[in-house]
């Protein structure tokens, strides 16, 4: 799916322009989006432009967004800034998961006691720069919706896709 989204002088249908991201997660919601894409496609690419898709694409933008995705929870300051910089770009910011709705189970560590957090655990905290505590999307930024779920619900995104579509009066 290496295409450029741009729009096409001859066809002057708006398009949504989206981006969908991963932090701290298994991207199973990422996984299920792809699939998705085997039904829906054809469909999506008339009224969506995938500008930041990193799964699928090698040339990737998150300027002016109308809606970003974003998967998994926030488990450093540098994903912190990230994603504050997606807000920042993007007009709506859409929690996909449980991770990033509700910080779980990613956030599970932040449940240990100072004696199970062994040296082991130490140094991948202190080698990848990890916060103390594994934080949910809106602990960080605003978030304007949520599609919860591990991995998220299917039907609940399909609806929020089609909310925002029709929001910006493309469907
Ligand atoms: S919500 Fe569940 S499926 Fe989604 S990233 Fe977290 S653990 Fe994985």
């Amino acid at each position: 799916m290496d295409q450029e989204n741009t729009q096409n002088p001859n066809n002057p249908q708006k398009k949504m322009i989206v981006g969908w991201f991963s932090f701290t997660c298994s991207e199973d919601s990422t996984i299920l989006f792809t699939e998705l894409l085997n039904d829906h496609l054809d469909e999506w690419k008339k009224v969506v432009e995938f500008r930041y898709l990193k799964a699928l694409k090698s040339k990737n933008s998150m300027e002016g967004l109308d809606v970003a995705f974003v998967e998994g929870a926030i488990s450093s300051d540098k994903q912190a800034e990230e994603v504050k910089k997606i807000r920042d770009n993007a007009k709506y910011v859409v929690a996909i998961g449980a991770c990033a709705c509700t910080g779980m189970p990613s956030a599970s560590r932040n449940a240990f006691v100072s004696d199970q957090i062994n040296e082991r655990i130490c140094m991948y905290m202190k080698n990848f720069n990890y916060s103390d505590k594994v934080k949910k999307l809106d602990e960080v930024i605003k978030v304007d919706d949520m599609v919860n779920g591990c991995p998220m619900n299917i039907q609940t995104f399909l609806e929020t896709l089609e909310k925002y579509l029709k929001l910006f009066n493309i469907i």
